[in-house]
């Protein structure tokens, strides 16, 4: 084991497919699942003399963006071509901002159990994305081995937001925690889905460690295109690993672009520095530089709502931290607020909302009132189904209660123990999960009429150690 007084320093850039009507540059609709190739024109086919022009609503989502991030408005961003070869890339240089990008400096709070953190935000950029190349044959569905490759130009052209952090992040941890409140805020201005499935959301991971107290950055490795948050946990921890054991055995530590084998856990070269890239950026000079008005920033920044970081640490005084934050980072915390706010505990409306399908707002109150009340299993089950589609009554809901008189469910769970001699040891054995089975067979055994309050209790005492 490496000593404890290395440290990991992690940033992060994340890219995110805008959800805009159109591309960025031309007046190509945005599909996702259309079929191949059948959203292009001259513009993303980089026919010669075909014009880009810059999609107005996507500027205004990369602001947007960057004012709930505190970053400074540029008073003139430039957009620069960035120039490399890729088939996916038919221009030849993909349209992005590098000295004057939109958004400039600002800082993301990070609420944590004990207090707060901030982490710098570098820059958050417009550019557009590359076509998708499919790698087809070969044994590894890779470049490198396949039989012949395929390029789909519906995704070339999709506006994307580049966001990059300062190194500020100390752990896997941290670093994935700041990603899921970062892609809830994104959510939350409704500019993007940020679903790392589709690739909607991305992350180039930079990975550095230095001893403690120690200042300035040693060469960082980066990781790229990852799209899923436990990959880059476990990547960021291989990297620093590796990191640390090289710097230990006194090797170098080259600055270099790495991929991750989640079979083999480890880093591996992806590009070495010999090669690194020269995009020769230079001012796009198809487009003029744009200066957004003072008054569509004010605009704006009216439009951003409350921040998930302001929202834990409101929730965190009725719930923890930990559940506040589980419920604002699943965009669920609506719910529970609306069920504590017609009377029903916080713990139990925590529960609902994260285990229970959307419902209406305005059912908030009979389904509080159902809630509190001892229904059946089914009877909520159908009082939710509604409440998703329509206004609902309680008292329709209010007459099924459940079975929860113990001299008619004793006889019952006795039974169920008595059928069941492995679970029950299980159960003695320490294997707590196993009441989870039990309940549910009495459940089963009652038509989902028993309340499962009850019946957890009954088990309980009866299968206590004698
Ligand atoms: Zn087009």
């Amino acid at each position: 084991m490496p000593p404890s007084d290395w440290q990991t320093v992690v940033g992060l850039e994340v890219h995110v497919h805008l959800k805009t009507r159109t591309k960025m540059f031309c007046r190509c609709e945005l599909e996702y699942g259309a079929p191949e190739n059948t959203h292009t024109c001259p513009v993303c086919l980089a026919h010669p003399g075909a014009l880009p022009v810059p999609n107005e609503r996507a500027i205004e989502m990369t602001i947007l963006l960057g004012l709930a991030l505190d970053c400074e408005i540029a008073e003139r961003a430039v957009f620069a071509r960035k120039n490399y070869f890729y088939p996916d890339l038919p221009k030849g240089y993909q349209i992005s901002q590098y000295e004057a990008p939109l958004c400039g400096p600002g800082r993301f709070a990070l609420p944590t159990e004990d207090g707060e953190r901030e982490i710098g935000i570098v820059r958050a950029h417009l550019e557009e994305d590359a076509a998708k190349t499919v790698h087809a044959g070969g044994a590894t569905g890779r470049s490198v081995g396949a039989d012949y490759s395929l390029v789909d130009f519906n995704r070339g052209g999709t506006p994307l937001l580049e966001i990059v952090s300062a190194p500020d992040l100390r752990s896997a941890e941290e670093a994935t925690w700041y990603l899921r409140l970062l892609r809830q805020t994104i959510v939350d201005l409704g500019i993007s889905d940020a679903d790392m499935e589709k690739g909607t959301l991305r992350a180039d991971v930079n990975v550095s460690v230095r001893r403690a107290g120690e200042e300035g950055f040693r060469s960082r490795w980066e990781i790229k295109n990852m799209n899923s948050f436990r990959f880059i946990g476990r990547a960021i921890e291989a990297a620093f690993r590796q990191q640390v054991e090289a710097h230990e055995a006194g090797e170098e530590v080259a600055q270099s672009t790495y991929d991750y084998d989640a079979d083999t856990d480890r880093l591996t070269v992806h590009r070495s520095k010999e090669e690194a890239d020269d995009y020769r950026y230079f001012p796009e000079p198809d487009l003029v530089p744009f200066e957004p008005p003072a008054e569509l920033v004010e605009r704006l920044r009216g439009d951003v709502p409350e921040r998930p970081a302001e929202r834990i640490r409101r929730l965190s005084g009725e719930l923890g931290f930990s559940s506040a934050a589980e419920l604002v980072t699943n965009g669920k915390e609506w719910k529970a607020e609306a069920l504590a706010a017609e009377g029903l505990d916080w713990k139990t409306a925590a529960a609902v909302a994260m285990n229970r399908d959307d419902f209406l707002p305005e059912n908030a109150g009979a389904l509080a009132r159902i809630l509190e009340a001892n229904v059946t299993r089914e009877a909520l089950d159908e009082a939710f189904e509604a409440a998703a589609k329509g206004p609902i009554e309680a008292e329709d809901y209010l007459s099924q209660t459940a079975l929860a008189d113990e001299a008619e469910l004793g006889p019952i769970v006795d039974a169920v123990i008595a059928a069941r001699p492995e679970q029950v040891e299980a159960y003695r054995g320490g294997k707590e999960g196993v009441l989870g089975f039990l309940v549910g067979q009495v459940m089963r055994a009652t038509q989902g009429k028993a309340d499962p309050k009850v019946v957890n209790r009954l088990l309980r005492e009866r299968l206590r150690p004698e």
